[in-house]
């Protein structure tokens, strides 16, 4: 067989080789040895080692101690900091969460068989090539994610192994191997004892990957149960609407196949018609509406990312593009520019909302709305090339000139200043501080 040869980056092979020259074991490990060898840049490289923390520090210059209790410690370089980490075998994990000790070990089998899935526990030596004691290679050469050893056994002494075996399968198009998988479903709800950050982080990877339409796993498996029921009751609201082909839940998964594989726009793909279940009536004729929507909707996400602990930009960006995802532009120059006043930088954001969110739907129906959606898109770029004011920073009265012009200080000019705004936004050409002091 031909031996695997890694491209190992020159400050990581100084370091293994500086721990080698020292008398200890030192392997790159767990995510850059699968990556490399799937031909995808790895985020980052970690190196794992017979070496105790204190005599990693004792060889390099510069170390942080990143997590010293765990083993590891952040060695220094020109290049970067870089994650070295001694052999250690997790002791007994409390509550499906932290292991309560970590005993270091000088085996880097034992080392492997701690970590996640069997494509994650491969290191490899510039020298000795690939060490691979669980076919991890056999496994990424057939795609499928599997958990190193006993699978129940892995999820129950970590329960975010669950959102991570997800978490792989859609960033690698990878199975998840059908026994991995029952057990994924079989300790979903131990989800619940996971801090809501790290859950949040692995969904961030999970839904702004390749395929995030395996996101459905996440309902098949009773994960959303648990971190977004309300996904669920999307999965059981129909649309019987002639512009709708599927069920709302359905119908979201594919809006994010449609949207680009970025946070905030899948996060407002995922979170788009939550509203919907709640705002549903059905007419005389049987045809379902969703009366706004999009109001319950962006409230909807700004409460569930509040508790998901997302930053505060995210929560204001993406329940803005929620609240706007309906909005009926009138298709004119002015309706437009009203739309850029209430959205802003995110209106290039809110125009792929829009044509994800269509193209999810009938085709016949798609077809219309997306030359509408092309209209508006030109009108954006008319508005833009121009420099149309479109907001009130732009005007070209401030509140400076209304005290000069003898308006009183307080809520009075806020007010005046709304109103030419108004009619900057119907009149570009009303933007002169000539006209609009002459309005007063
Ligand atoms: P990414 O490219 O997203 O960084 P990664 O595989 O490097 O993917 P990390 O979270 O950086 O993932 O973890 C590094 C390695 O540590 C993993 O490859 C795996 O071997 C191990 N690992 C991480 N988290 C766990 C866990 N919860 N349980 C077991 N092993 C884990
Ligand atoms: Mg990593």
């Amino acid at each position: 067989m031909e031996k695997l040869v890694i491209s190992i980056p020159e400050p990581v092979s100084y370091i293994i080789n500086k721990l080698n020259r020292a008398g200890y074991e030192a392997y790159a490990v767990g995510g850059c040895v699968r990556d490399s060898i799937l031909g995808r840049t790895p985020q980052d490289w970690d190196v794992t080692t017979s070496a105790l923390p204190a005599q990693v520090k004792e060889i390099f210059h510069k170390t942080i101690d990143t997590g010293i209790k765990h083993g590891t410690v952040t060695v220094l370089l020109f290049e970067g900091g870089f994650e070295v980490t001694t052999y250690r075998i997790d002791g007994i994990y409390e509550d499906s969460r932290h292991p309560s000790e970590v005993t270091f070990t000088s085996n880097l089998r034992e080392d492997l068989r701690r970590r996640d899935f069997t494509i994650n526990a491969m290191a490899y030596h510039p020298d000795e090539g690939l060490i691979d004691p669980f076919n991890g290679m056999d496994d990424l050469k057939e795609k499928v994610i599997r958990a190193v050893g006993v699978p129940d056994e892995r999820f129950e002494e970590d329960a975010l192994r669950i959102m991570r075996a997800l978490r792989f399968s859609a960033q690698l198009g990878f199975a998840i191997d059908p026994e991995t998988l029952l057990s994924v479903k079989k300790f979903a709800q131990s989800l619940r004892l996971i801090s809501r950050e790290r859950i949040r982080d692995e969904l961030l990877k999970l839904i702004s990957s390749p395929y995030p339409e395996t996101f459905r796993l996440a309902y098949e498996t009773g994960i959303t149960a648990v971190i977004l029921p309300q996904f669920d009751v999307l999965m059981n609201t129909p649309q019987n609407n002639p512009h709708h082909i599927y069920n709302v839940g359905d119908h979201t998964l594919s809006v994010m196949e449609n949207i680009p594989a970025d946070k905030k726009l899948r996060l407002a793909a995922l979170l788009h018609d939550m509203g919907k279940p709640e705002t549903r009536s059905t007419d005389e004729n049987g045809v379902d509406h969703f009366l706004d929507h999009h109001i319950k909707g962006a409230e909807f996400a700004e409460n569930w990312m509040r508790e998901m602990r997302f930053d505060n930009n995210m929560i204001k960006d993406v329940s803005t593009l929620i609240l706007y995802h309906d909005f009926l532009f009138s298709k004119d120059e002015s309706g437009v520019r009203h739309a850029i006043n209430k959205v802003g930088s995110l209106f290039p954001d809110l125009l792929l909302l829009l044509r994800a969110d269509t193209l999810a739907k009938s085709a016949d129906y798609t077809e219309r709305r997306m030359k509408k959606i092309d209209h508006i898109e030109d009108l954006y770029l008319k508005i833009k090339e121009r420099g149309d004011c479109t907001d009130i920073k732009h005007l070209a009265v401030t509140g400076a000139d209304l005290i000069a012009a003898g308006v009183k200080p307080g809520p009075e000019m806020g007010r005046i200043l709304e109103e030419m705004l108004e009619e900057v936004l119907c009149d570009p050409a009303a933007n002169t501080k000539e006209y609009l002091l002459g309005r007063l």
